[in-house]
């Protein structure tokens, strides 16, 4: 008998849910009806054909069945086409200008500020609504960011990253001033006589500097296992015991621990360690760097293993290698797809024999080809290690590294684009590659109760296609609209001017 009230009652409340239909009344709201909806909360995708509903900054309403609807909204027919939530670049500096150094900024204040005004819409141009800084960024950069009229939502790592003294990417600046340009470095015993006496080696302990990066607003902390490339003498590197302080104190804290990385020797460190991402692939792979493109060493593979038994966010960066390739390329510099994203003369300043300068530093000794055998030999490992990963049910993260080095060839939104071309040509199917790009980088990063799907709730960040995504890499670069904390912008409207 209980069991029939039991059945009744189900069945009275399955039938009046039929009868209800759910009442919006908006104030501000947008009504994008009859899309297919693309979305996944754990990776398994089930696409249909429904209806999101946005009000002001949040998605209020998502469902295969038409809402009904009153107040004041813009209504989109979706027929045809295909949503995803805004794509997440777990990797990129806005604190540059592509190509330039500091003088070079300095002497051209208009390139540079018409690139800063263009950057924030052509991430957007490409459906990358959320950024993370993974280096240091100040207050004042992060303001005149959040100062552009559309944007997309930047998270960032604090003031400067957590590099040993002395070790990467501090070498870059000359010695008077490194310290003063890296106020979160890591104090290191066997760097002591290399350290300024002002320096209270007491607020440079792991400690010390998560409790800084935390209290700058950040969400992660970024560290670095980089001991030189290209001819550089051998730099210091953090010990398993500062690694494992800097994991403790950022989890503490509630941070993220992602940590620079590419060579065999960083990867099974950081891997050992258990952090929580590498901030690139493993594409320097030493003593195994002449093996054939298709082999992957035994001790390779372990590392890759501990990797996804550890379930270590692995971020592929593989437009890192391509990006400073095209600095050989006569036509990287002459596709109509830039012109969309680089302010005009900015992208004639390249072209120049002082534009040229990253190109002639890296190249000069190579003709093209050899160049391009050299890189193609770099990527073609990163490629293979990413397959293994995909293969083998990885956790990967989309990133950039937008720009790596001074280079053009790393432009913001086109850069993503590229990357994630290359995902799919190193063979990872097109559904991890859209998760790497949503739900992973949300979950990761502590940010998917806000983004990363399509959800009620959720902040409405949203990207409109006119081809499917889960069925051609090329779908990126078909959006229509970009829905940015609500609003609704054109693709076009987002474009560098000529
Ligand atoms: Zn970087």
């Amino acid at each position: 008998m209980k069991k029939n009230i039991l059945s009744l009652l189900i069945i009275l409340q399955a039938f009046s849910c039929k009868e209800k239909k759910e009442e919006l009344n908006l104030t501000k709201g947008l009504y994008i009806a009859n899309v297919t909806i693309i979305s996944t909360e754990d990776g398994n995708y089930d696409p249909y054909v429904g209806h999101l509903v946005v009000e002001k900054d949040k998605i209020i309403y998502i469902d295969r069945k038409e809402p009904s609807i009153s107040g004041i909204f813009e209504k989109l027919d979706g027929t045809g086409k295909f949503i995803v939530p805004g794509l997440i670049d777990s990797h990129v500096h806005i604190t540059e200008v592509q190509g330039m150094l500091p003088h070079h900024m300095e002497k051209y204040p208009e390139l540079t500020k018409e690139f800063n005004e263009q950057m924030p819409k052509s991430y957007l141009y490409y459906g990358f609504t959320t950024l993370i800084n993974l280096g240091g960024i100040s207050e004042e950069q992060i303001a005149s960011f959040n100062l552009q009229p559309i944007k997309p939502d930047l998270y960032h790592t604090g003031n400067s990253g957590a590099s040993v003294a002395n070790g990467y990417p501090m070498n870059f600046a000359p010695e008077q001033y490194r310290f003063e340009a890296a106020p979160n470095f890591i104090f290191m015993e066997s760097e002591a006589d290399n350290i300024p006496v002002k320096f209270d080696p007491a607020n440079h302990t792991p400690k010390a500097v998560v409790d800084r990066i935390k209290n700058s607003g950040a969400i992660a902390v970024k560290s670095y296992y980089e001991s030189g490339f290209r001819g550089m003498s051998k730099l210091p590197v953090p010990t398993k015991r500062i690694m494992n302080e800097l994991l403790d104190e950022s989890h503490s804290n509630g941070l993220v621990l992602t940590v620079h990385g590419n060579s065999l020797e960083a990867h099974s460190f950081l891997a050992e360690v258990g952090v929580d991402v590498l901030a690139h692939g493993l594409w320097n792979w030493e003593k195994y760097k002449d093996v054939p493109v298709d082999s992957l060493p035994l001790e390779i593979r372990k590392t890759l293993d501990l990797q996804i038994q550890k379930q270590i966010g692995y971020t592929p960066t593989l437009t890192v290698i391509a990006g400073e390739e095209a600095l050989a390329e006569d036509t990287f510099l002459n596709q109509p797809e830039l012109t969309k994203v680089v302010p005009k003369k900015l992208l004639e300043w390249y072209k120049t024999e002082e534009g040229q300068w990253f190109a002639k530093d890296l190249f000069s000794e190579y003709n093209a080809e050899e160049v391009h055998e050299i890189y193609g030999n770099i990527q073609a490992h990163a490629m293979l290690a990413l397959k293994y990963l995909s293969d083998n049910n990885a956790l990967i993260l989309f990133g950039t590294d937008t720009p790596s080095a001074p280079t053009y060839g790393n432009q913001p939104g086109h850069n993503g684009y590229w990357e994630l071309k290359l995902m799919e040509e190193a063979g990872v199917p097109l559904n991890k590659i859209l998760s790497s790009a949503t739900i992973n980088n949300a979950k990761v990063f502590h940010l998917d109760s806000s983004i990363g799907s399509l959800n009620k709730g959720k902040k409405a960040n949203i990207v409109l296609l006119s081809k499917n995504p889960l069925k051609e890499i090329e779908a990126y670069n078909t959006i229509e609209k970009i829905i940015i904390g609500g609003k609704l912008t054109k693709r076009e409207d987002l474009e560098a001017k000529k």
